[in-house]
């Protein structure tokens, strides 16, 4: 029995379904616990209007998103355990902001994920204007410690999430990204394995085999995500996650609950 604490649902934009769909999913699935962390508002680039329809919730939904949760939560409540998320950006600077608005809300659990640097999105086919890929990446694992010591989040989302797009310059354990482990192992966050990557061209998890490796080695706590933006991806790729679980030496993944941690053994 394992836990998927990262899906999406309609009102980001770009994924498909209702919150009940995904919990249906969880059920059929066979899972213990089903996480709903859709994307947070992106308010490092405005919020009224919305800066990118069609990325992530706008602010103005989001207390519709909290109510539909809850809802949710309760009408499941006999058949399946329903853990309160969100997925929200972290940018250099923004912690206090994000603290804050986390900390006041009746949630589960946060996820802290890198998906911009500044105003350069980590999906953009191209790098920034005058930027090398090895500076980009610094920047990349610079901001990821940020995030991690924040305070602002209890899981780190998609560690590598920067090799999406090509933009990874070095898949070897470079001193920078050991050190980023070692920031994450200290700050007390748990990072998740999302088996996203799988179901796309680059065939592999995020983070990849080593790096995961590396961050059982340091001893941080690890969780399961599908990061399904479809119902039908909830759990997806769950059996080989486990597999890969325990071939680099985890024997258990973390569960949440209004924002503390505990342990599921995996087996
Ligand atoms: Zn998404
Ligand atoms: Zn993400």
């Amino acid at each position: 029995m394992l836990v998927d604490y990262h899906t999406h649902h309609y009102r980001c934009g770009h994924a498909q379904g209702q919150l009940g769909a995904y919990v249906e999913a969880a059920i059929q699935a066979g899972l213990l616990e089903i996480g709903l962390s859709d994307h947070s508002p992106i308010y490092h680039l405005g919020s009224d209007p919305h800066p990118l329809p069609g990325t992530a919730m706008s602010e103005r939904e989001f207390p519709a998103y909290l109510q539909d949760m809850h809802e949710v939560r309760e009408r499941f409540r006999e058949r399946i355990a329903v853990r309160l998320g969100v997925e929200s950006d972290y940018v250099l600077g923004w912690d206090e902001h994000y603290r804050t608005l986390w900390n006041a809300m009746p949630l589960d659990y946060v996820i802290g994920s890198v998906h911009w640097l500044g105003t350069w999105s980590i999906f953009s086919p191209e790098l920034p204007p005058g930027r090398s890929a090895e500076d980009v990446y610094e920047e990349y694992l610079r901001t990821t410690q940020a995030a991690a010591r924040s305070g602002a989040y209890d899981i780190i989302g998609h560690l590598d999430c920067l090799k999406t797009r090509g933009h990874l310059p070095d898949l070897s354990i470079t001193p920078l990204l050991e050190e980023t482990v070692q920031v994450i192992a200290e700050s007390g966050v748990t990072i998740e394995l999302n088996t996203s990557g799988w179901r796309k061209e680059l065939g592999a998890p995020y983070p990849r085999e080593e790096l995961l490796a590396l961050c059982r080695h340091h001893g941080v706590p690890v969780t399961l995500g599908s990061d399904a933006h479809r119902p039908e991806d909830v759990g997806a790729n769950f059996a080989e996650a486990a597999a890969l679980l325990e071939r680099v030496g985890y024997t258990s993944v973390m569960r949440f609950s209004e924002r503390k941690r505990s342990e599921l053994p995996l087996q």
